[in-house]
């Protein structure tokens, strides 16, 4: 059967002019599957045979809440969706000022392998589809009724490791006749696949890159990050220097502070020197302590910011949100597959 909330508008009118129907259609039908419409019987302004024809040959998807949790704390709220096929994801809605801000998962697991972060404990299962990447919008959207005006690309898997996807979600999320939110209301994060952020740059979308970076020396990045063990720290910094050169798109850099580990002042002096001449803005994330891993949060942000600014970086701490409930990707689905409640596919 068809995934037809992956389809784009072009390809909508393709698919009906095949089946002698006016390029139109697309547009209404479009509407129906972004306004989340869970059946073609719903969508009355189109005819009943092309309703039986969109039936016949395609399916919506559309999540279950497998659980949900809200921050008692901040109000930010974690939704662990069951997919059709029974794999579960997690979608994480944050409530900023500047407005309301979804962080969404781009596979079903992950295969980077990186020591801090929880998501990639169980390996990639798979990729997700444009439309599964969608639905969390539009169903945080809907089931919370707060109105999203922003996306990160942050929650469980790599954006990049699934590049066509992504992109045909960008296109899907951005359409006026859809969810119509702005490039620079998104944010895609990468742990930094050098040739991709290189095909990215072609596609000159006016998103925020941001790059998990972590540590600014190859010994203690390949050590956290085994991405970086095929790569290395001055390669990435080159294609991050190209991505600017041809977006005028400043990068944002992730840096989850790390106790003994990525915090010592040699690597803020390291890393400032790395960002000389080249726009950008470290992000300083105080970490998120994983069970099943020995590293533990920083006790030098402060002192580490300090240094960083002295050297003319800018830099923000990443404020927490949800630290009651979970919130930092991965945990909620980790908790579920170890309660086994989920069919073991969570
Ligand atoms: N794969 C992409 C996007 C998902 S991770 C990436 O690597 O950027 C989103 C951000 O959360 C990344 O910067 C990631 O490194 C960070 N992160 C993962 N686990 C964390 C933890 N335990 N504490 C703090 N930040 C973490």
């Amino acid at each position: 059967m068809t995934d037809i909330k992956s389809m784009t508008q072009p390809e909508l009118a393709a698919w009906l002019k095949e089946r002698g129907e006016p390029a139109f259609r697309a547009k209404q039908l479009f509407l129906w599957l972004h306004r989340g419409a869970g059946s073609f019987d719903e969508m009355t302004n189109l005819s009943k045979s092309l309703r039986e024809k969109l039936a016949a040959e395609c399916r919506i998807t559309r999540p279950q809440v497998a659980r949900k949790q809200v921050s008692a704390l901040d109000g930010t709220i974690k939704y662990l969706w069951q997919l059709q096929d029974g794999n579960c994801i997690e979608t994480v809605l944050m409530r900023y000022h500047h407005g309301n801000t979804v962080c969404i998962s781009s596979q079903v697991g992950c295969r980077m392998g990186c020591a801090f972060c929880a998501s990639t404990l169980g390996g990639k299962v798979r990729d997700l589809t444009p439309s599964e990447m969608l639905d969390q919008v539009l169903f945080t959207q809907l089931d919370s009724g707060l109105p999203i005006s922003n996306i990160v690309l942050m929650g469980i898997g790599e954006p990049l490791d699934n590049f066509d996807t992504v992109l045909r979600f960008l296109e899907l999320v951005n359409h006026p006749d859809g969810l119509n939110i702005g490039m620079r209301h998104i944010s895609l994060s990468t742990c930094g696949l050098v040739d991709k952020i290189d095909k990215l740059a072609q596609h000159r979308l006016q998103l925020t890159l941001s790059v998990s970076l972590h540590a600014p020396d190859d010994e203690t990045r390949s050590r956290i990050m085994p991405v970086n063990r095929g790569i290395g720290v001055e390669r990435l910094f080159a294609a991050c220097r190209r991505y600017f050169e041809v977006t005028g798109r400043r990068i944002s850099y992730e840096y989850a502070m790390i106790d003994g580990v990525n915090d010592s002042d040699r690597q803020a002096d390291l890393l400032a020197a790395h960002l000389k001449g080249t726009p950008g803005h470290v992000n300083l994330i105080p970490l998120n302590e994983v069970k099943e891993s020995p590293l533990r949060p920083s006790r030098r942000v402060a002192e580490f910011q300090k240094r960083l600014e002295r050297q003319g970086v800018t830099v923000t701490v990443r404020r927490k949100l949800g630290g009651d409930i979970d919130a930092s990707c991965g945990q909620l689905r980790r908790k579920a597959m170890k309660e086994d409640t989920l069919d073991g596919r969570a």
